[in-house]
């Protein structure tokens, strides 16, 4: 029988493993999915790969699954990086969602000087991370982390990683990523109200920085984001 449910859980993956379930993942599987003892779960935890467990007990508050096999093996993403400015709520929560689904292995959101918000909720971020692994099959959650300054963000730059700073300034410009090499990499998606002039400057003079265009219009963030990481993948990641 074919698992009808894929649950990310922390705790570690193996053969003949016990798995106890917290009062959400139980009302989940038992309260909402109707699931009973024996039911097949697929289950990950972002380490062990995915595997095939069954219910060994159903509670209201609680529960226990048993690993029986492991079905996939762990698939990292590229080293891939996006960095984004969180925007209004939703968009932001897409952008998270959009990122985990194409295979970016850490989410930064970032202040920058045109940024909106200077708050973020870090840990729903990282709940929509899971969620969309979840229902996309990936063995792998990126990170999201808390909110950093982009400035201060430059100022540690790693040597080895590249940039695709996506800047607005550019566009109907034909810069795209074609003389770029694979290794690690990260994408830059600016606020609705983009970069400022210093930004851009500093941006411009970063050595590992890579200036992007988006085609003829500007994008919105959440727009641009996704046809950021979908052009990065296809040249350079686990599309190509
Ligand atoms: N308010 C700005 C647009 C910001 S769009 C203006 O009108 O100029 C939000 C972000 O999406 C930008 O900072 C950039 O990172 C990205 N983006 C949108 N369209 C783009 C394009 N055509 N080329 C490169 N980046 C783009």
């Amino acid at each position: 029988m074919k698992a009808k449910v894929r649950l990310y859980v922390e705790h570690p993956l193996g053969a003949g493993q016990s798995v106890p379930l917290t009062r959400e993942q139980a009302h989940y599987l038992f309260g909402v999915m109707r699931l009973g003892p024996g039911a097949p779960v697929a289950l990950f935890n972002g380490r062990d790969g995915e595997w095939r467990a069954e219910v060994a007990e159903a509670g209201k508050r609680g529960g226990v699954l048993t690993c029986a096999a492991q079905t996939r093996p762990l698939q990292m993403p590229p080293d891939l990086w996006l960095i984004f400015a969180p925007i209004k709520k939703a968009r932001t929560d897409f952008i998270v969602e959009k990122a985990a689904e194409m295979g970016a292995a850490r989410i930064i959101p970032v202040q920058t000087d045109f940024t909106n918000s200077d708050r973020i909720r870090q840990d729903r971020l990282q709940a929509h991370a899971i969620e969309a692994a979840e229902q996309c099959g990936g063995t792998y959650v990126p990170e999201v982390t808390d909110l950093h300054k982009l400035d201060r963000l430059l100022a540690d730059w790693p040597d080895e990683r590249q940039l695709m700073f996506c800047d607005e300034a550019e566009v109907g410009a034909k810069k795209s990523l074609a003389d770029a090499a694979p290794g690690p990499w990260a994408i830059l998606i600016g606020p609705e109200g983009g970069f400022s002039d210093a930004e851009r400057k500093r941006l411009h003079a970063l050595p590992q920085a890579h200036v992007v265009a988006l085609g003829p219009r500007i994008l919105r963030a959440d727009t641009a984001a996704v046809a950021a990481m979908t052009l990065w993948q296809r040249a350079l990641g686990d599309w190509a």
